[in-house]
C-alpha cells in the first residue's frame, strides 16, 4: 500500500467513526436489518477476486451499518455495559495500529510497561492489595475463569496435591461455595475447570439476590477438605453485594479462598457514595472486574486479580525454550492470562484511567447510580412495580403481570427510544435497566422512562380491547 493510500484509508475510517459517534445521542435503538437479512449480505463469494483496502472498508461499512445496535448511545440500557469511550477507542486503534503482541516484556517494552502501570493503577484505585497480581483479559468471563484456576490450584496445593504435575483425576475433592444467583459466566467458568453444576454448594439468598449471611457461613464452616468460595460484587439483575465480611471470616477459618466476582459492581469501592458496600472486599483472594462496562474501554478489557502471585503464575504460566523468561520484577503479560499472542489491552485501560483520573470514575459512577433512582422512583411513581432495593445502578422493573411486562419490553426495543432487555428474576419476568453508559443524562432517563410507560399503556390497551 502507498502512504498516500494508507492515509486515505485511515481517514475514511476516522472520519467515519467520527460522524457515527456523533450521532449516538439520536440514534434509534432498533437495528434497521435483521439478523438474517446481515447474513445474506455478509455472505463472502469466493470466486471473487480480493479488492483494495478503501474498497474493503467501504463495503464493510455499507453492509454493517443497518445491523448495528445503538450500544454506544445514552439511552442502551439493555446490559451493563460501557459506553467504549472515543478515547478508549482511539487508544484501542492504536493498539491495533502497533501490532504489539503482548506475549512478553522483552520484545515490546510498552505493551508490557502500560499493562504494570494500569495494574498498579487498578489496585490503587480499588483498594486492593498493592502486591496482587493482575491479568489483562477479554472480559469477566475469563477474568473469572483466570482467578478460579488459581483458586484450584492453591487449594489443592495445601491439601498436598500438586495440580500442574498430577492433573484433576484422583485429587482431594474440591467443595465450591457460592451464591444461588451467581452470574452465569461464573458456571461457565467452573464448567471449564471441571467442576459440575450439581455438586457445587449452592447458598440461599435474600430478596435482593445476595447471599444470605448465616446460610453462607454455615455452608463453609461445614465444608471439609479444599474449599472454594465465590462471592459477588453487583448482581446482575438488582445491584446487590454479598456479605463479604461474614463470609470472608468463614473462610479464613476453613483456609477457604476467597473469590469476589465484581465485573461491574467492585467500581463502587471507587466513590464516595457507595464506597460502603465494598467493605471487606480486600479481605478475598482474588477479584474479577471489567474495564469495558463501567471504565467505559471498548470491548476486549478486563482485569484477573489475584492476591497470592504464585498461585496465579502457576495456573497461567506459559514455558517455551523460545520464550524469554523474566527477570524478577518484570512484567511477563502471558504470565497472567490464558492466551500468549494476544493484543496489547493495557493501552486502552490506561487511557481511560488516565481520561478519568480517579475523581472522573467516582463521579461517573455515582451519578449513574443516581440516575438508576431517578429512573426507579418515575416508573414506580406511575404504577410499575420495582423489584429490587436499587442500591446501584440497576432497576429490575415489573409492569402489570409477566405476559405485560414482556410485551412491553418488546415494544420498548420495537419504538427504539432506549433499549431494554428482560430476565426472569425471582419467579417473574422483568425489564432490566442497567445505567452504564457514561452520556447518559436525566434528560435520557426522562425520555426513556417515558416511552417504557407508553409502551406499557399500549400493551394493557391492546389487552384491553381485545376484552
Ligand atoms: C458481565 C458480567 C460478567 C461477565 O463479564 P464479561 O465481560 O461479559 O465476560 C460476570 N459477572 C458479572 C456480575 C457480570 O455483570
Amino acid at each position: 500500500m502507498t502512504d498516500a493510500g494508507l492515509t486515505a484509508l485511515y481517514a475514511r475510517v476516522a472520519e467515519y467513526a467520527a460522524q457515527r459517534r456523533a450521532g449516538d445521542g439520536e440514534r434509534r435503538h432498533a437495528p434497521k436489518a435483521s439478523y438474517e437479512e446481515q447474513v445474506a449480505r455478509f455472505a463472502l463469494d469466493l470466486s471473487r477476486e480480493g479488492a483494495p483496502a478503501e474498497r474493503v472498508i467501504s463495503e464493510l461499512i455499507d453492509i454493517a451499518e443497518p445491523g448495528l445496535a445503538a450500544m454506544t448511545g445514552p439511552r442502551f440500557f439493555g446490559w451493563v455495559i460501557g459506553g467504549s469511550n472515543p478515547a478508549g477507542v482511539a487508544a484501542d486503534w492504536l493498539t491495533s495500529a502497533w501490532g504489539q503482541n503482548t506475549a512478553n516484556h522483552f520484545a515490546t517494552p510498552s505493551a508490557s510497561a502500560v499493562e504494570a502501570a494500569a495494574a498498579t493503577a487498578l489496585l490503587e484505585l480499588m483498594d486492593l492489595p498493592r502486591d496482587a497480581s493482575v491479568g489483562f483479559v477479554t472480559g469477566a468471563t475469563m477474568a473469572g475463569f483466570t482467578c478460579l484456576a488459581a483458586a484450584r490450584s492453591d487449594v489443592l496445593r495445601r491439601a498436598g496435591w500438586d495440580l500442574e504435575a498430577d492433573g484433576m483425576a484422583g485429587s482431594p475433592p474440591i467443595t465450591v461455595i457460592l451464591g444461588a444467583e451467581a452470574h452465569s459466566t461464573i458456571f461457565a467458568g467452573l464448567k471449564y475447570l471441571g467442576f459440575g453444576e450439581r455438586r457445587l454448594v449452592k447458598v440461599d439468598v435474600d430478596a435482593n439476590g445476595a447471599m444470605l449471611a448465616d446460610v453462607a457461613v454455615a455452608a463453609i464452616s461445614k465444608a471439609s477438605g479444599p474449599v472454594i468460595v465465590i462471592a459477588q460484587a453487583g448482581h446482575i439483575n438488582s445491584g446487590a453485594f454479598d456479605p463479604f465480611r461474614q463470609v470472608a471470616a468463614a473462610c479464613a477459618a476453613k483456609k477457604a479462598w476467597l473469590h469476589i466476582d465484581g465485573a461491574f459492581g467492585l467500581w463502587a469501592g471507587v466513590t464516595e457514595t457507595h464506597r460502603a458496600l465494598v467493605a471487606g472486599i480486600e479481605l478475598a483472594d482474588s477479584w474479577s472486574v471489567d474495564g469495558h462496562k463501567w471504565l467505559q474501554t471498548p470491548y476486549d478489557s478486563a482485569y484477573a486479580i489475584v492476591k497470592h502471585r504464585e498461585a496465579h503464575l502457576r495456573a497461567m504460566q506459559i514455558a517455551a525454550s523460545y520464550l524469554p523468561s523474566a527477570a524478577s520484577g518484570v512484567r511477563v503479560p502471558a504470565d497472567y492470562v490464558p492466551e500468549l499472542s494476544r493484543r496489547a489491552r493495557g493501552f486502552a485501560t490506561w487511557a481511560m484511567i488516565r481520561l478519568l483520573g480517579r475523581r472522573g470514575i467516582a463521579e461517573m459512577v455515582s451519578r449513574h447510580c443516581a440516575l438508576a433512582r431517578r429512573m426507579a422512583l418515575i416508573l414506580s411513581a406511575a404504577g410499575a412495580e420495582i423489584l429490587n432495593d436499587v442500591v446501584l445502578n440497576q432497576v429490575a422493573v415489573h409492569f402489570g403481570n409477566d405476559s405485560e411486562t414482556q410485551a412491553t419490553i418488546t415494544k420498548v426495543q420495537a419504538d427504539g427510544v432506549c433499549f431494554v432487555g428482560g430476565a426472569h428474576w425471582r419467579g417473574r419476568q422483568v425489564m432490566r435497566v442497567s445505567v452504564t453508559n457514561e452520556n447518559t443524562t436525566e434528560a435520557d432517563v426522562d425520555c426513556s422512562a417515558a416511552a417504557m410507560l407508553a409502551a406499557w399503556k399500549a400493551v394493557r390497551g391492546a389487552v384491553t380491547s381485545a376484552g
